[in-house]
């Protein structure tokens, strides 16, 4: 009997198929040929039916296509939780992304003064918007909180002290731990307090010739309960000012609207914070303020400016897109749009009885066993943990199986499993995607 590996076709002949569908250049249909053809030869080796030609041709296809197509994907977030940072925190609102393919599609004025005809200052607008909507004296804008935290430290405290609260030096997610940026950032932390009672004397005795702030980080993603107690922002801002050292506020999530009215414990408001004496708070662009990845220091002209100044500044801004996005972002806020236009608040805010009648039509569209469920859903993003948002879900059975073939979907869906069953919550999925998920449903039924 014949090797049937000796049948299979040669590299070129495989790679020659793919060249013709014109979907890439020979070289990498070369590549995509010889790991088909070697994987073959591996199947057959190891004992499987020889491989018919045309299921080979299919194969070779198959693996251009994937090798061809972005990694980065829509999908569907059904978890019930709005902003999830696996998943890409904020989703953009309209207007964020128009500007964005307007300014990032040609040349913009960047850093072009057009009046004057000379070099300008990056990002000048988004500062005025920020000024006009927290009532900061001056704001800056990096790539993300961390970098916001980071550049303050580098900046204010190299070299120095930076009292943190016991039950606030902590790891936010991915990494992202207090003590070691604090550490990176050249700056030496003196934790006070203990893990669950902190009070505004232990900072107060804490500080020497040596210290340069005090440092507040939001409980962002774990709540403290029982015996507990934390200093207010206003103990803090009147034990800085007493000794002469900068406040710095992470307000992690850093909403510059009231979450009270949605049935949410209140957050406070970065105006709030700055209203309240904090000489910086920095915040995320992406988390409740719902636009793009940035970090936002709003403060105080003097420390914002030492900032700005700073040289690891240049390493940390943020690119032409990012400010567009932010600034159409901004936008909607100052013309009162915020709760209507930006998808954040608009999941947010959205009644429960409109979850329902939405998971309702769903699972109608799909049928038995398909079925609605009352179902808690949350904001996520390092805001209000613990909080929960009601809302409604379609459930389906059949838990971690559906799961795993809805991840494999087209457009790729994310659901929560309660119970063995498998919960697609509402109150994340944006309206516009309802359409795309009962195909996806359907589909799998
Ligand atoms: C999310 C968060 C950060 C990190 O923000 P990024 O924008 O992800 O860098 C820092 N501090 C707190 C309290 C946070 O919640």
């Amino acid at each position: 009997m014949t090797d049937p590996r000796r049948s299979l076709p040669s590299v070129a002949q495989l790679a020659r198929e793919l060249v013709a569908s014109g979907a890439a250049p020979e070289s990498l249909c070369t590549v995509v040929a010889r790991a088909v053809l070697t994987n073959a030869r591996q199947r057959i080796a190891a004992g499987d039916a020889p491989i018919e030609r045309a299921a080979l041709s299919a194969d070779a296809q198959q693996a251009l296509v994937a090798l061809l197509r972005p990694g980065l994907r829509s999908v569907i977030n059904a978890s019930g939780v709005i902003i999830q940072t696996n998943l890409g925190r904020a989703p953009l609102s309209a207007a964020a992304l128009q500007a964005m393919a307007d300014v990032g599609g040609g040349y913009s004025n960047l850093e072009y003064d057009l009046e004057a005809g000379v070099r300008g200052t990056r990002g000048g607008r988004v500062r005025e918007l920020f000024q006009q909507l927290t009532g900061a004296e001056d704001a800056l804008v990096v790539n993300n909180n961390a970098a916001a935290i980071y550049l303050t430290l580098g900046a204010l405290a190299n070299g120095r002290a930076v009292i943190v609260s016991r039950g606030q030096a902590v790891e936010i997610g991915g990494g992202f731990r207090i003590p070691d940026v604090l550490r990176q950032s050249g700056a030496r932390l003196v934790e006070v307090g203990t893990t669950n009672r902190t009070y505004a004397r232990d900072y107060a005795e804490a500080i020497d010739a040596q210290t340069a702030l005090i440092m507040r980080v939001h409980a962002s993603n774990f709540r403290l309960v029982g015996f507990v107690h934390e200093a207010t922002l206003a103990e803090l801002v009147a034990v800085a000012r007493a000794h002469r050292v900068l406040l710095l506020d992470d307000l992690g999530s850093g909403t510059l609207l009231p979450t009270a009215p949605y049935g949410l414990p209140a957050e406070p408001t970065v105006g709030a914070c700055v209203a309240a004496g904090a000489d910086l708070v920095a915040f995320s662009g992406d988390k409740l303020l719902g636009g793009p990845q940035a970090g936002v220091i709003v403060g105080s002209a003097a420390s914002v400016g030492i900032l700005r100044r700073h040289p690891l500044m240049r390493a940390l801004r943020v690119d032409k897109t990012t400010l567009a996005a932010l600034e159409a972002t901004l936008l909607t806020y100052v013309r009162g749009r915020a709760i209507e236009e930006l998808p954040v608040w608009r999941m947010l805010a959205a009644p429960a009885a409109l979850l329902q009648q939405r998971a309702t039509a769903i699972a109608a569209a799909i049928g038995p066993p398909a079925c609605v469920v009352p179902s808690e859903g949350a904001v996520g993003g390092g805001a209000l943990p613990g909080a929960t948002l009601p809302g409604y879900a379609v459930a389906l059975p059949g838990g971690s199986a559906r799961a795993a073939r809805l991840r494999h979907s087209t457009p790729p869906v994310v659901a929560r499993i309660v119970d063995g069953r498998l919960l697609l919550d509402m109150r994340s999925v944006l309206p516009e995607h309802d359409a795309a998920l009962i195909d996806v449903l359907r589909a799998d039924a």
